[in-house]
């Protein structure tokens, strides 16, 4: 049996002419494939994904592919596969069908890198690829990541995406109607309309939310089309983890690949040359080749510090759009599209209530529908002006009262009764790594302070040290006595 089939493909390996396909049925639908693929995708994409597969197996339904190594395959299977599955239904309109990779052909290719460990406890973030078995990445049913055992070098994935991010679900009324308009030309002619498109807000006014419809409008015009949307602080982190690593031209072809470069809270990328040049060869790359770039960012390109004169002039080569805080109208036009699809009943005057009480920002007033409904259903009262007036009354008092890392670091101090300064020293036992770390995850989670800030509020860490600290919680929050202390810590902080 071929190494990338499965117990079971038995059945579909026939001999030529039985039912599958002769050599020449096979060979000639791949070769119809590449046509369509040359002329869907660019020059380059075909020149470095298209044209280093070679046909393996033609079952007819099953369609087996060959690359040269696991970084090829697993970046073939992200960004591809829809591509292909695509176009061979096109080839074969009603047919059964499944597309399989195989890198078993990889020897020694890549590099391996050192694993690392954070210093904090150990936490492993990067892992050697191990060689065996060779993996095989298959759409359908099975699972689409190679056996677990198997770890290709990280493949650059993309930050997070929201589904519901999408400009059916985006209100607009005079604040962001400009924002809005530019970001859905852009959807429109993605490279030409303008580029790049640069929204500018205040914390919690949509910009993400924008910057992301960009990118699920795109796709559905064309499904072909690559889009990366990445946070500025993971392409930071990209960057960082190149440069160690020695494998730019990875994190280069990541980002100077996609029709379309989505960047979030480019501010961050403040004071850090490396990345700035990156980022600044990377948008020329994109930009000469027509490819679409959008950046979002809460302060405007002049007020950004640290920032290299070249980019800051990139930046503003486009179009600058601001969203501004939403008026009365739109607020309750918020309140009533999120009620409507959290499935929440509300009445359009307590609509307007709380649209009333909450001006600071979108986010806010999100949360505050979740609570008052969240308090209606526990207390089982009717959602009514009163019980609004109430429950976020409790709401704007606490909000009077800013929740900084500081605050938090203190009490979780006071939690787990060890030192403030042992918690922003470099100790690691793990008596102080573990408080730490859920110090830099609720930071994260409960106030508006970036990973950089985050790891000077913990006594000067890096923030690849917080980025980590908060993903380890993250994941950890399965565990109960970590869940424990930190919805105890929450509700401490919250109430
Ligand atoms: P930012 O990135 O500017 O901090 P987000 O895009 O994360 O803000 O928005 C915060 C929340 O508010 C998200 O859940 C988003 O869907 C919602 N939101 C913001 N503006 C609007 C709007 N105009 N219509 C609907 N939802 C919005
Ligand atoms: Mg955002």
């Amino acid at each position: 049996m071929h190494p990338a089939a499965r117990p079971g493909d038995e059945e579909q390996q026939r001999t030529p002419g039985e039912k599958g396909r002769t050599m020449e049925g096979a060979e000639s639908r791949w070769a119809k494939l590449k046509d369509a693929l040359r002329s869907r995708l660019s020059s380059q994409a075909y020149a470095t994904w298209v044209s280093q597969m070679t046909l393996v197996q033609d079952t007819g339904p099953q369609l087996v592919l060959s690359l040269p190594n696991l970084f090829s395959l697993d970046w073939v299977n992200n960004h591809y596969r829809d591509v292909l599955e695509h176009e061979l239904r096109q080839l074969d309109p009603g047919a059964e069908l499944e597309l399989r990779f195989d890198a078993s052909a990889e020897t020694t290719a890549l590099p391996i890198p050192e694993p690392i460990t954070d210093p904090e406890d150990g936490i492993v973030l990067t892992q050697p690829p191990l060689r065996n078995p060779a993996p095989s990445y298959s759409g359908g049913a099975g699972p689409r990541i190679a056996p677990s055992q198997v770890k290709a070098p990280p493949p650059i994935p993309s930050s997070p995406v929201h589904d519901r991010y999408t400009f059916e679900s985006f209100v607009t009324g005079p604040s962001n109607q400009l924002a809005c308009a530019a970001a859905l030309s852009v959807a429109e002619n993605p490279g030409s309309a303008y580029n790049p498109l640069f929204i500018f807000g205040r914390v919690g006014l949509g910009k993400t939310h924008l910057i992301q419809a960009i990118g699920h409008a795109i796709r559905k015009r064309n499904p072909a089309a690559i889009i990366r949307y990445q946070s500025t602080e993971t392409f930071i982190n990209d960057v960082v983890q190149g440069i160690r690593f020695e494998r730019m031209d990875q994190i280069r072809r990541a980002y100077r690949e996609p029709d379309c470069l989505l960047i979030d809270d480019i501010q961050f990328i403040s004071g850090k040359e490396a990345c700035q040049a990156e980022f600044f060869h990377t948008f020329n790359a994109l930009h000469d080749a027509g490819k679409q770039v959008c950046i979002t960012s809460d302060k405007l390109p002049h007020e950004i510090k640290d920032l290299e004169e070249r980019v800051r002039t990139r930046f503003q080569w486009g179009l600058i759009v601001d969203l501004q805080p939403p008026e009365l109208e739109t607020r309750c036009a918020i309140v009533r599209k999120k009620a409507e699809s959290e499935g929440i009943q509300i009445d359009d005057d307590v609509a307007m209530c709380i649209a009333q009480m909450i001006k600071s920002n979108v986010r806010e007033l999100e949360g505050s529908i979740i609570r008052v409904s969240a308090f209606a259903s526990l207390s089982k009262q009717p959602i009514t002006i009163e019980l609004v007036k109430s429950v976020l009354r409790d709401v704007m008092a606490a909000n009077s009262r800013p929740l900084t890392c500081e605050r938090i670091v203190q009490t979780v101090s006071d939690h787990f009764q060890v030192k403030v300064a042992d918690l922003k020293s470099a100790k690691r036992g793990r008596s102080i790594a573990l408080p730490r770390q859920i110090s830099m995850y609720l930071c994260r989670k409960l106030t508006d302070a970036s990973y950089p800030e985050i790891g000077t509020a913990l006594g000067g860490k890096d923030h690849t040290t917080a980025l980590n600290a908060f993903n380890r919680i993250r994941d950890r929050l399965e565990e109960p006595d970590i869940r424990e202390h930190v919805e105890s810590l929450e509700r401490t902080l919250t109430e």
